[in-house]
């Protein structure tokens, strides 16, 4: 399963973090996941139950940011918004589109104590 090991190592980035920061316990964990980058943000939340249990990640508040995926046509130059890796402009129909956002899942922001 792709979103336990994702998951995983955002809970030991996060540890490997506050433990250099001297932290106690961590409060919260934020990450992006785009819409176009696979990541089933049910599952992450589920990976994330099992993940942090026993670690000083256990009680964290994990957030998950939905980032919408957009396209740039490259024959008509317009951006859209994409909800599936489609590479079909859906204003002129034509195939050259590039995604220019949504790819991607980070570990934007997390709170400590
Ligand atoms: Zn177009």
């Amino acid at each position: 399963m792709h979103e336990l090991s994702l998951t995983q190592s955002i809970v030991e980035l996060a540890i490997e973090h506050a433990n250099r920061e001297k932290a106690v316990t961590i409060r919260s964990i934020t990450v992006e996941i785009g819409a176009l980058s696979g990541v089933v943000a049910d599952a992450m939340e589920f990976a994330f139950d099992v993940c942090s249990k026993g670690t000083m990640a256990e009680s964290a508040r994990f957030e998950i940011r939905h980032i919408p995926g957009r396209g740039r046509c490259l024959e008509c130059h317009e951006e859209s918004e994409l909800e599936t890796l489609t590479h079909i402009c859906p204003l002129c129909g034509c195939l050259a589109l590039e995604t220019i956002e949504g790819q991607e899942m980070k570990f934007t922001e997390m709170e400590i104590d």
